[in-house]
């Protein structure tokens, strides 16, 4: 046998979809060592996910791939319900917006998931440079072995994780399809058994590699090999834990979905539509790009009985005649057919999204739910893009160890979230219409349209204050911006405190910048050049913390002065405590795309300082009346003009009303919001003396600062 070969990396991901592709981006940006494997040849080519919801959107824009998804992706506007009237014949009940307004810039948005991965690999490969070595997958490669040593766990230079690889061939590697010229999805549905044993079996004696890591981390799906290697206490929860009446309703249901271009005369085919038929179950029409249409059909016959599904019954035929009687009396056809598959419905979700700190679970890997509500791949990149930056400056010496146990912190509520909500949806989607108010057992539309309707408003801690409305939590976050992540080391927040808010607390300092939740974006105007731009194209996942000064009307006297402080307590007193170090210069704001690279100072500090002013822009100097800071000098590149913005009416693109949007007040004392480099809020603090120890506070606590 060849001596296995070796070698050592901070960061080993495996697994090469979704919540994979997040992590590598940010390794890539953070310049950190990568190896990166999966055991599949190939990326995904058509079908899979395909929904984005509006968080992702915001995430994916923050690294310059935002664009090419909007672009080429059908937007989802509007969402229809169909009904059966009193015979029995499906018809349209009800509209609604497919995304609420005014909760981001974006709406949700649908296009295949290979896409999706051709961006994420273009800007992975647009990060590298002398500093950032380069993030390959290793395609064909799986692990066979792994151990982790207790001991070295909290030595920061240690590589405690040891994991063998192995080499397969690619005519291994190679998913079967079931219909020689088509794609299926088959061999990911949960109807399959997991491969993993046997394709180690049958690759047994090819190379070896034993590699060393500081961090592992599962990006693996639902059949995690890592999580099963972890053992005991990784176990996802049987599948009767979940509540009786959900179990005895979704487990016996199977579901197709067909990417097709439908020929057809149902009116809504080109909008998303709920259908609800009288008899013969349900389905989701959810138009796509390249006019073709994705339909999720229940399949009640091979459903029946005892649950149990003989999935070699299962062709594309059989799903569309399902599909065909769901639409009856419409008429539907089609010629071209672009990918398929079935699942049966099943939601789980791990206790433990860690081992150690050292090796974590991310995505499918440890939690896994239906695809309908369009929440998995979401869900799975918002994982890692919470881990990334954790771990990315981690190794990097930025920030303290302590900080890695926020994850397991944030995204199991998450999870656990997610899982009650697809638990609820998967049942009202699934079960029978009612047939009238006394039909108990029978799904009420208007209850269905409400929790479609709820599920998409913001976080209600933030808003509303009732046990009631907090119920409502736990739908609410399709969009992914009602995401509320809990107090900890990252989230300062003065939440539950029996006196209620005092003088610096987010409520009366900027009352919709709670603490947990992502800070929104705002059109403001550049003070040099009155270009309106979203504050978020300023702000890009770069691993750098923002402070976000929002600094009222500075055409008062005092108010200036007040910013100004502010402005020299940052640059004398907290700023130069921060690390200084080589991060990536992120996707540009001036049209740079995809790994775009903007001219920044060299070694810029990690936490940026940008002000909106509320003041006249005309009624302000950049270079004159405000503090350097504000516009931070270098050798080079001279000035720095993309730090400092008003609020105020543009040219052509009105007024973004940033202050009343965080309601701060815009003839208040103004407010700093101290935002994560994942563009969560970490702490709201007032300007003067009391703000600024609370943020050195904060800093002290998460940052590894020099005293
Ligand atoms: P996966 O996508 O499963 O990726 C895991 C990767 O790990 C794979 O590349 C695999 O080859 C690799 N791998 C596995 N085992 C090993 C191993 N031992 N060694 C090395 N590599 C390994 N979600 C949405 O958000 N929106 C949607 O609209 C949506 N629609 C869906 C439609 C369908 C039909 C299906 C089936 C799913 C849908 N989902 C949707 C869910 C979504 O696809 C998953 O939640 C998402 O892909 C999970 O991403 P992941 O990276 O965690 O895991």
């Amino acid at each position: 046998t060849p001596s296995p070969h070796k070698s050592q990396v901070d960061v080993l991901i495996v697994g090469a979809g979704p919540s994979g592709l997040m992590l590598a981006l940010w390794m890539a940006r953070l310049g950190i060592k990568t190896r990166f494997v999966d055991k599949r040849t190939d990326k995904v080519f058509s079908g899979q996910a395909d929904g984005f919801q509006v968080r992702t959107m915001e995430i994916l824009d923050s690294f310059g791939i935002g664009e090419r998804v909007w672009k080429e992706a059908n937007h989802m506007l509007e969402v229809s319900f169909w009904n059966p009237d009193e015979n029995g014949r499906i018809q349209r009940n009800a509209r609604a917006p497919d995304t609420l307004p005014d909760l981001s810039r974006f709406t949700e948005c649908v296009l295949h998931q290979g896409r999706m991965e051709t961006f994420f690999l273009d800007a992975i490969r647009a990060s590298e440079s002398p500093t950032h070595p380069a993030v390959r997958i290793d395609r064909c490669t799986m692990p066979t072995s792994l151990h982790v040593d207790e001991h070295l766990a909290e030595d920061d230079d240690a590589y405690p994780v040891e994991v063998t690889l192995r080499r397969r061939s690619e005519h291994e590697a190679t998913p079967v399809q079931r219909l020689g010229n088509l794609g299926d999805g088959m061999h990911r549905s949960n109807l399959v058994e997991d491969d993993t044993g046997t394709v180690l079996e049958r690759s047994a004696g090819q190379v070896e590699e034993t590699v060393r890591a500081k961090y592992l981390v599962g990006c693996d799906g639902a059949h995690s090999w890592v999580r099963k290697t972890l053992g005991e206490g990784y176990e996802m929860p049987p599948k009767d834990a979940a509540p009786l009446i959900t179990v005895l309703t979704l487990m016996l249901v199977t579901r197709g979905v067909l990417d097709i271009i439908p020929i057809t005369d149902f009116p809504d085919i080109r909008n998303r539509c709920m259908v609800h038929s009288a008899d013969s179950g349900t389905a989701m029409v959810i138009p796509r790009e390249n006019r073709l249409v994705r339909l999720y059909i229940q399949l009640k016959e091979v459903s029946a009985g005892t649950g149990r599904v003989d999935r070699s019954t299962i062709t594309p035929d059989v799903i569309f005649k399902a599909a065909q009687k769901i639409l009856s009396p419409y008429s539907i056809q089609y010629h071209y057919i672009d990918w398929w598959t079935a699942y049966q419905i099943g939601q789980r979700s791990g206790n433990r999204f860690s081992k150690l700190d050292r090796v974590f679970l991310a995505g499918d890997a440890v939690h896994t739910h239906s695809p309908k509500a369009g929440q998995g791949m979401n869900t799975s990149m918002q994982d890692t893009y919470n881990l990334g930056w954790k771990l990315g400056l981690v190794c990097k010496r930025v920030l303290r160890r302590g900080v890695l146990a926020t994850y397991e912190l944030e995204r199991r509520q998450i999870a656990k979230q997610l899982i009650e909500f697809d638990q609820r949806f998967s049942r009202l989607f699934t079960g029978r219409p009612a047939k009238d108010i006394l039909d108990e057992t029978g799904v009420s539309m208007k209850e269905f349209q409400e929790a479609f309707r709820t599920s998409q408003m913001v976080c209600p801690r933030c808003h509303w204050r009732s046990e009631e409305q907090r119920q409502l939590m736990m739908g609410q976050f399709t969009t992914g911006v009602g995401i509320c992540y809990q107090p900890s080391m990252l989230v300062s927040t003065a939440d539950d405190r029996p006196e209620g808010p005092t003088a610096g607390d987010h409520e009366l300092l900027a009352a919709n910048c709670k603490p947990g939740t992502r800070f929104a974006s705002c059109k403001v105007l550049g003070q040099a050049d009155p270009r309106p731009w979203e504050l978020h194209h300023h702000m890009p996942s770069d691993g750098r913390f923002r402070i976000v000064v929002l600094g009222g009307d500075i055409s008062r006297p005092a108010q200036l002065a007040l910013v100004n402080d502010l402005g020299g307590w940052l640059s004398t007193a907290l700023l130069p405590r921060c690390p200084r170090t080589a991060l990536s210069p992120g996707s540009s704001p001036h049209g740079g795309g995809c790994g775009g690279r903007p001219k920044t100072a060299r070694d810029p500090s990690v936490v940026d300082v940008l002000l909106v002013h509320a003041a006249p822009r005309e009624a302000v100097e950049l270079l004159t009346d405000l503090h350097d800071v504000y516009h931070p000098f270098d050798d080079k590149l001279g000035w720095d003009f993309d730090k400092t913005f008003a609020d105020g009416p543009s040219y052509h693109e009105g007024h973004g009303r940033a202050h009343e949007a965080y309601r701060v007040d815009v003839d208040g004392a103004g407010a700093a919001v101290v935002v994560r480099p994942d563009g969560y809020i970490g702490l709201v603090a007032s300007l003067g003396d009391e703000g600024r120890d609370k943020m050195a506070r904060w800093f002290d606590a998460v940052l590894r600062t020099t005293p």
